[in-house]
């Protein structure tokens, strides 16, 4: 492009993010220079050669840009949260938005594709290429572009209107997790509770200005309470309080408007309607066309097997707790004692504290077990590596291969800053393909919220944050280790929404690997290794209650796939009958009649994952099922298998999206998925 733009970084993709010239000013211009130029280019696409090279690489091209650019500016948004920064990205946020929404909506980009589609080299068009022009129609189809034109206002007015419920189903279940409060005034009352939770709560009800304590619904302080609180009083109040969020009736705080049943029935009458006109016999096949699973069936036939598998084990853990709590005084557990009798057995069977875990890895250790692990299985080296970062926090890396050429990079943010969003999560700098320079090899983010280190020691880590930092690397690895040539189903891209979580899944795995945890561990004053029968109390500690955790997601998948599929939202049926119904089927708790599940539950009717709870339990599956073949191949000995772990990269992480992740899996392990290996990990293993 001419575009005299040479002097602002955020305009230079010629190697790595230039975050030592980066400056929240440049983003007005850059992005509405890209805006304009990428407006200005599809114009002339609608009417280019519908040949790959005529239209779709070129519109790939101008599309990379403005990603990458807005990629940087959102990283930084997330990374260096300072007001220059929000305001910076949430003024372009809107505009930039509404463009890729424009794209998804463009006849004439549809008709471009489709006659790509329809040319008679189509076959002869690399399978990457093929499966991307595949994708970008079936996109297109999802989004209407195929309805008769007397089909589409109606079309895009359902989109609207869900769009409007599913906000106000947040709204009214944020509303309602507000407005309850419980002061206690009386400090026997706080009895058990751990002590952070206490001052957290002491000054909570200073701000408001009160004496005593307060606690509320939000995770933070409800969770703390259900687990160690003495008091069944409070304990109760606040599961009644939780369990009627939202719900028709006015009780603790609740407000009837703010009851999301009727947008539930709305919500779900919208998405049978847009499922029809589409021409899908329910919503569950349309959230399922981009997905792994293949029909509803499928899901269903997957949950109900699991569910089978697992509740012998989950009636098991529950005639357990009910003993222990029989043998402690409590004959009769009501549902807001489950949490905090369960505590008191998982500290029994299995005590030991993360504090006493976390002396045994310092952030060295725990770097080098993971570079090392990634080195044996996947034939790679990672070296330090030098480039301009947007923290002083900040490691960069390179990954080479075995004769020293550059595979990829990548910047590690560890630590926890006020500026920085919460959680840790991998996202892509630069994406590997192939342009007429040659292959622009790929550049991840992994960042992280661990504790920095203190008084010149090196920061501990503990073992849910060393768990934490696996599974975002193996999210890395799928973006990094990838040989595809295309930019659309590179590394993660592509990938359907119920896999991607493969790598990273089973990266976990590793850490509880005993060959791995030792040569990872070394205690902070001792520098011993972690003892062998600590190790054992976290792996027995692990599966603690495992067959409840299964049959808690399990109903809950269940629920929101029969919801989506073999359910009339005007029929006679009630969701909560439903739900009562999944229940008798397979779970083992039966909360009392008043709860209000549903109304809470944003995953599927505010979120992203109707008819799609399914995929943590799918992807769990697949991971511990690719994570079994190296087990099968180590025979006792060490699982770092290099042979297996060229076949992983070889198959799956290789092929990013280039293919679909059923063959992909079926290539790495010569047959379908099988949930054995997710049993036997849980610590479920048929007596
Ligand atoms: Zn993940």
């Amino acid at each position: 492009m001419t575009t005299p733009t040479s002097d602002n970084p955020l305009l230079d993709f010629s190697g790595l993010p230039r975050f030592d010239a980066i400056r929240p000013q440049h983003v007005g211009p850059a992005i509405d220079g890209l805006l304009a130029e990428n407006r200005a280019l599809l114009s002339r696409l609608e009417s280019a050669p519908a040949t790959w090279d005529g239209f779709a690489a070129p519109f790939f091209d101008a599309n990379e840009r403005l990603a990458r650019a807005w990629g940087v500016v959102g990283h930084l948004h997330a990374v260096m949260d300072v007001p220059e920064w929000r305001e910076a990205y949430n003024a372009r946020l809107p505009e930039v938005t509404r463009h890729f929404a424009e794209l998804g909506q463009n006849q004439r980009l549809f008709a471009q594709f489709k006659a790509i589609a329809a040319r008679p080299d189509f076959a002869a068009l690399d399978a990457a290429r093929r499966r991307i022009v595949e994708h970008e129609l079936r996109d297109f189809r999802l989004a209407g572009a195929e309805l008769p034109e007397a089909a589409k206002p109606r079309f895009q007015a359902i989109q609207e209107e869900l769009a409007a419920l599913q906000a106000k189903f947040s709204e009214n279940l944020l509303d309602a997790t507000n407005a309850f409060a419980e002061y206690v005034a009386d400090e026997a009352e706080l009895a058990g509770i751990p002590a952070d939770a206490v001052a957290a709560a002491r000054a909570a009800a200073e701000k408001d200005g009160r004496a005593g304590w307060k606690f509320t619904l939000h995770m933070p302080s409800y969770l703390p309470v259900m687990q160690y609180a003495e008091s069944r009083r409070l304990r109760e109040r606040l599961y009644r309080a939780h369990a009627t969020r939202a719900a028709e009736f006015p009780e603790l705080g609740s407000q009837p408007e703010w009851d999301n049943m009727p947008l539930i029935r709305r919500i779900l009458a919208l998405r049978a309607e847009e499922a029809a006109l589409l021409g899908y016999a329910s919503f569950a096949e349309v959230s399922l066309v981009p997905k792994m699973a293949g029909s509803p069936a499928e899901v269903l036939a997957f949950l109900r097997d699991l569910a089978a598998k697992s509740k012998p084990f989950a009636e098991r853990d529950m005639a357990e707790l009910r003993e222990f709590a029989a043998a402690q005084g409590h004959d009769r557990l009501e549902p807001w004692d489950i949490a905090w009798m369960s505590e008191k057995l998982k500290q029994a069977r299995h005590g030991f504290s993360d504090e006493e875990v976390r002396r045994y890895f310092p952030e060295d250790k725990v770097l080098a077990g993971l570079f090392g692990v990634i080195e044996t299985l996947f034939g790679v080296r990672i070296a330090p590596d030098a480039a301009p970062a947007w923290h002083e926090d900040v490691r960069f890396f390179r990954i080479e291969d075995a004769t020293g050429g550059l595979v990829g990079q990548f910047y590690l943010d560890l630590y926890a800053r006020e500026t920085k969003r919460g959680g840790a999560w991998m996202d892509d700098a630069v994406t590997r393909r192939r342009t007429a320079a040659g292959i622009q090899t790929p550049v991840a983010y992994l960042n992280c919220n661990f504790p920095r280190p203190v008084g010149g020691k090196p920061a501990l880590f503990s073992h849910d944050e060393v768990i934490t930092l696996f599974h975002e690397t193996g999210h890395g690895l799928h973006h990094l280790l990838t040989r595809v040539e295309e930019l659309a189903v590179s590394g993660i891209n592509g990938v359907e929404w119920d896999a991607v979580e493969l790598p990273s899944q089973f990266m976990e795995n590793f850490c509880w690997e005993w060959q791995v945890l030792r040569g990872m561990t070394a205690h902070a004053e001792s520098g011993a290794p972690l003892p062998r029968e600590l190790y054992d109390r976290m792996i027995a500690a692990k599966n603690f209650q495992g067959g409840m955790q299964t049959a808690r997601q399990i109903e809950f998948a269940l629920f929101d796939l029969l919801l989506h599929s073999d359910f009339d939202p005007a029929g006679q049926q009630g969701v909560l009958e439903l739900l009562e119904e999944v229940r008798r089927e397979v779970a083992v708790i039966f909360p009392p009649p008043w709860h209000r599940f549903p109304n809470s539950f944003s995953h599927i009717f505010a979120g992203g994952y109707a008819a799609g709870y399914y995929s943590y339990k799918w992807a769990e599956v697949l991971s511990a099922d690719a994570f079994a073949a190296f087990e099968e191949a180590s025979a006792g000995d060490s699982v770092l298998d290099p042979a297996v772990g060229a076949r992983f990269r070889d198959e799956i992480l290789a092929v990013g999206g280039s293919r679909p992740a059923l063959d992909s899996f079926k290539a790495f392990r010569g047959r379908a998925p099988s949930a054995e290996a997710l049993l036997r990990h849980s610590g479920m293993i048929p007596a």
